[in-house]
């Protein structure tokens, strides 16, 4: 595949820009969605904002703003997490086709309970595990920081057995902080293959927006070369 930011699909950008958006903005976990019609164009879109409620997730979000029109089979979610036991019971509830997520969750992540019984199994939601092992790494990355910064240390273990060297990462590397000042940003700008990344266009967000997003040179892979 293709090594650069923009072979992503335009609906995993713009759900971890909405990642992005809720981590640096609202000092949430990174937690972006976008539900697309079966064309692939994205009709919906929700970042993590459970500091103002604790229900707001970015599913739930993005849940709420799909049009009545759409054909809800040929739907799909694009989210940067494994959604939780809430958001899992609200995909069934919504009836939608697919649901796809960047990284596990191996605490809270909850996408087997679509495949717990007769009610959860009626709709025949297709899961898909994540499959951008840079996009994976990064979103766990970021998770591991907020985490860590939060205190929320439970799952650690988790965590750390489920993806080692992005915990690592982001338990000894400051991303936030880099994020905040640009540096990142600079040394995206320095590596040709790393290409600025697009803020997501979410209802509210300034046009002018930019976030930049790459890898210094240090233990943690560059995040596009392996896509
Ligand atoms: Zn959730």
């Amino acid at each position: 595949m293709k090594s650069s930011w923009s072979s992503l699909p335009i609906a995993w950008q713009d759900a971890f820009g909405l990642a992005v958006d809720s981590y640096l903005r609202r000092d949430a976990a990174p937690i972006g969605a976008v539900v697309t019609d079966g064309a692939g164009t994205i009709v919906s879109r929700g970042g993590n904002a459970i500091s103002s409620h604790r229900l707001a997730h970015a599913e739930m979000e993005a849940f709420a703003g799909v049009p009545a029109t759409l054909d809800r089979r040929a739907a799909r979610l694009f989210v940067t997490v494994e959604p939780c036991p809430m958001c899992a019971g609200a995909l069934r509830m919504m009836q939608l086709g697919n649901v796809h997520f960047a990284a596990r969750d191996p605490a809270a992540g909850a996408t087997r309970l679509l495949q717990d019984d007769g009610f959860m199994r009626e709709i025949r939601c297709a899961v898909h595990a994540p499959r951008i092992p840079a996009l994976e790494q990064v979103v766990v990355a970021l998770v591991i920081e907020h985490r860590m910064r939060k205190g929320h240390t439970r799952w650690q273990p988790a965590w750390e057995a489920y993806q080692p060297v992005a915990f690592s990462f982001g338990r000894l590397w400051p991303p936030r902080a880099l994020m905040r000042s640009g540096g990142m940003g600079r040394s995206a700008l320095r590596r040709s293959t790393n290409p600025p990344f697009r803020s997501a266009s979410a209802p509210g967000a300034s046009p002018s927006r930019r976030v930049m997003v790459g890898c210094p040179a240090n233990p943690f892979p560059d995040p596009w070369s392996y896509v």
